[in-house]
């Protein structure tokens, strides 16, 4: 929460050396509130309506955080993610600015963030990182201290700008939804010319307006055309006299669309090769495993951790799965990966093959900094030898969080008996309140139905119900669901004592 000057943050905000290993998870909402000194604090909107004057440059600042601190592949990682996450929302019926809603709280939404940031990322490509910059020091100016709407938002992109920009403000801010386009080629050889067959698919009637941007190579030389989209089908069009190896449209991967493309394998390579950004390359990733071609492999080694990882959880469903060649980079990945989390997914694929041989691997990795890194090697330790595994959990119990604190439950709830009563509870008591905690329940209840003497049955509903009555009462109403949900099963297998027990210690 973005009280000026007094930022308030959740307590899993707090993370220990060893989460921050896999990477600080808070690092994005510490620059969206900070960022919220300007954007919702000096300007603030005029109406729960406008709430995308405040949000989407909060998000938008996390895009220009992660780029600024690590790069542009991680910030165009993080505004892929906000982008499906808006497309998955389902949310295409509302309007950036919206006078219709049911409760405020509604305008707190995938529009107003997500797509908001979006729709921010467009403008910025369109009139360029300078005049994008001095537009919201325009705004920033103008209206400090004052209640402000979408409208005076455009007012400073035009004046700084000179551009009419209704036509953008209409279309992103005033509407609704996002194109949906596919993109063919065709090649004219005889004719010289090259055309990109661009249909607008979407069911809403309006059909969008879209600058964009258009790479045409020859190997590894581009040259870059702007365009305009305007109708329902576009024909886009280029002369050649070489016939181009690629032709890459909106290279830079901002449009907010979802788009259909219809590249062959052999364009999809030259994407691979010289596309340049994250989406480029992620893209190419998908369709060489899709497509079940071997150019998957060349992922694994791609200079971004999140190119990697993703290469990973592809190949996996590929023939490529086990070649040897393939394992040999892994087995590099899972022992010297400089990125935390794409050597903890590394241990995690060849856990699943349970070799013999990796077992020294993943024996001197569960004393990893990393929880996922250790987490890992544990279950790779598991799944060859439960009974090296389950001391390793007891002595790593103390100081396990994320991957490694579910394995060592997974682990010590599997393998525990009655007798381990004692040492689960605590285990599970000692989990400070988090989702985590809400995870590790499910599991613990499991173990509960393998106890037979019911007094201590009863004892670790008290700790289950003692966890919930920590909970604040206005989001109990959503948790105690999950809590019955569970604790029925355990009630229905321990008879109407217990059931009773559940009942009184629940109310
Ligand atoms: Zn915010």
């Amino acid at each position: 929460m973005e009280n000026s000057t007094a930022v308030i943050h959740q307590e899993t905000a707090y993370q220990n050396d060893r989460e921050l290993a896999d990477g600080n998870r808070w690092e994005e909402t510490i620059a969206h509130e900070v960022f919220h000194h300007w954007f919702g604090n000096i300007v603030t909107t005029e109406s729960w309506s406008n709430l995308t004057i405040n949000e989407s440059f909060a998000n938008y600042s996390e895009y220009l955080w992660l780029e600024y601190k690590y790069g542009r592949d991680k910030a165009d990682q993080h505004a892929y993610n906000d982008m499906t996450g808006y497309i998955n929302s389902g949310s295409e019926q509302k309007k950036l600015v919206r006078h219709h809603y049911a409760n405020k709280e509604d305008m707190f939404d995938a529009v107003s963030y997500n797509k908001g940031g979006r729709i921010l990322h467009m403008m910025r490509d369109y009139i360029g990182d300078s005049a994008f910059k001095k537009s919201l020091n325009h705004f920033l100016k103008t209206y400090q201290h004052k209640p402000v709407e979408a409208t005076q938002l455009r007012l400073s992109f035009e004046e700084v700008t000179g551009l009419d920009l209704n036509w953008f403000f209409n279309q992103w801010y005033y509407g609704s939804g996002h194109p949906k386009m596919t993109f063919r080629y065709v090649l004219d050889d005889a004719a010289g010319k090259a055309q990109v067959i661009v249909n607008q698919t979407q069911k809403e009637q309006h059909v969008f307006r879209l600058p964009i941007k258009v790479d045409v190579y020859y190997g590894d030389k581009k040259t870059r055309f702007l365009r305009w989209i305007n109708k329902r089908t576009d024909t886009l069009t280029f002369d050649y006299t070489m016939r181009p190896t690629l032709i890459n449209p909106d290279p830079e991967r901002v449009l907010l669309a979802e788009i259909t493309d219809n590249k062959s394998e052999e364009q999809m390579i030259e994407q691979w090769k010289h596309g340049g950004t994250f989406l480029n390359r992620r893209e190419a990733i998908a369709f060489f495993a899709k497509n079940t071609m071997p150019e998957i492999a060349k992922g694994l080694t791609d200079k971004f951790a999140g190119i990697r990882l993703f290469a990973l959880q592809q190949i996996e469903k590929t023939p490529y799965k086990d070649d040897q060649a393939v394992i040999s980079t892994i087995e590099g990945m899972a022992a010297s990966d400089p990125d935390k989390n794409v050597q903890a997914e590394a241990l995690k694929y060849l856990a699943k093959f349970k070799k013999e041989k990796h077992l020294p691997l993943f024996t001197k990795y569960v004393t990893d900094v990393s929880y996922s890194v250790a987490g890992a090697a544990l279950k790779g330790v598991y799944g060859i030898n439960k009974t090296a595994a389950i001391p390793l959990a007891k002595q790593h119990a103390g100081d396990a969080r994320g991957l490694l604190g579910s394995v060592v439950t997974e682990i010590l709830l599997e393998s525990g008996t009655e007798a381990d009563f004692d040492e689960i509870a605590t285990i599970y008591r000692n989990i400070p309140p988090s989702e985590e905690k809400l995870e590790q329940t499910i599991p613990y209840i499991g173990f509960l139905e393998k106890v037979n003497d019911l007094e201590k049955v009863k004892r670790g509903i008290d700790d289950i119900a003692a966890f919930r009555n920590m909970i604040p009462a206005e989001y109990r109403v959503f948790i105690d669901e999950f809590f019955k949900m569970q604790l029925t099963k355990l009630g229905n297998s321990k008879g109407k004592e217990i059931q009773q027990y559940i009942e009184q210690s629940f109310k």
